[in-house]
């Protein structure tokens, strides 16, 4: 069976960055799409954050850009699903890997780059304005709403630091905490306490995202007093945490509480030899595309390293 040198899961920009530099090195990567081929950003509509495009881009021909420059230096890419992976816990070993098609794979080193999945609260009318005036990203999606009333769910870290940050661009933004408490840290609910245009509601919950084809307003009731209240806004943020897609690596890589993979020091290392992770799979704390795109490229620096010295 033929050994890969490098076999990389995921292409959002750290799979896909990965792969450039890992083509470049000659490690001939194949890359495996998943289930959602570009990852999150093909359900973003304009990228205007990604340094290098001054008039902005959609996700989703960025993706496909990315792809293009990886197969131009002669990365395989594959549109299948890994489901299982048998890792070796030795330096030289080969890592197995093995398709929904049902395909094994032998490869000296692995690069996962199967990213996080934002959460969802579920509703119907929530699911069918995503992309519509529904994000699960302040930073990406923020500046669309300058000037306008939005509000925000959740009451996490995420949530405090988005409703912050939408404070600055937005007229206001009402804030939908489910409990009587927020979870973020002390300093950030005082910073969210101390912006006087955020609205926060504590034991507020979401009964429907009112709109046709684009966000208008947002119905929500007190589930103290089930007081149901209808308010104006052209954009809703759902900050309820995300789900690293990590469920295929449980009981061999190292994790955090929350699933996310832990690397070591300041490089992409698992604590398995050959075994690298970039993007949000491992990061929960910048998740941008461009911070993804440094750690795929770190990512196969690693992988090129390790393989440098299994050799030497
Ligand atoms: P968290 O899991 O910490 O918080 C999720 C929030 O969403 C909670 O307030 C939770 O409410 C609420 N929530 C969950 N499900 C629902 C629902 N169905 N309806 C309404 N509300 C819901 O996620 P975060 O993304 O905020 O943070 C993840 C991790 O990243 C944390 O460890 C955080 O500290 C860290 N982080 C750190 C930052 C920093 O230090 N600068 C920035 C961002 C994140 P409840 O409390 O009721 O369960």
């Amino acid at each position: 069976m033929e050994v890969l040198k490098t076999l990389i899961i995921g292409s959002g920009p750290a799979g896909y960055t990965a792969a450039i530099y890992a083509a470049r090195a000659d490690l001939k990567p194949v890359l495996y799409t998943g289930m959602e081929p570009g990852g999150q950003l093909t359900t973003t509509t304009e990228v205007d954050n990604f340094p290098g495009y001054p008039e902005g881009i959609d996700g989703p021909t960025m993706m496909v850009q990315l792809q293009k420059q990886a197969e131009r230096f002669g990365t395989e890419v594959r549109i299948d699903m890994i489901n299982k992976v048998e890792f070796s816990k030795i330096t030289g070993g080969i890592h197995k890997a093995f398709t929904s098609s049902g395909t094994e794979l032998h490869a000296q080193t692995i690069i996962i780059s199967t990213g996080a999945t934002a959460k969802y609260l579920g509703l119907p009318s929530e699911q069918r304005l995503r992309g519509g005036g529904v994000s699960a990203c302040a930073v990406c999606d923020g500046f669309f709403y300058k000037g306008q009333e939005v509000a925000i769910v959740g009451g996490g870290d995420t949530a405090a630091e988005e409703a912050t940050y939408l404070a600055k661009i937005c007229s206001k933004v009402t804030m939908l905490v489910r409990k009587d408490q927020m979870r973020a840290s002390k300093a950030m609910q005082h910073r969210v306490t101390n912006t006087p245009n955020i609205d926060l509601r504590y034991n507020t919950e979401i009964e429907e995202v009112v709109g046709d084809q684009v966000v208008e307003g947002l119905r929500m009731r007190n589930n103290q007093t089930q007081t149901i209240e209808e308010i104006p806004i052209t954009g809703l943020f759902i900050a309820i945490g995300h789900k690293p897609n990590t469920e295929i690596f449980k009981d061999q890589l190292d994790m955090d509480e929350a699933g996310y993979l832990i690397t070591k020091g300041k490089t992409t290392a698992t604590n398995l030899p050959g075994v690298f992770a970039s993007g949000d799979v491992q990061d929960k704390e910048y998740r941008q595309a461009v911070t993804a795109a440094g750690t795929g490229c770190m990512a196969a620096l690693d992988a090129e390293r390790y393989l440098q010295e299994i050799e030497d």
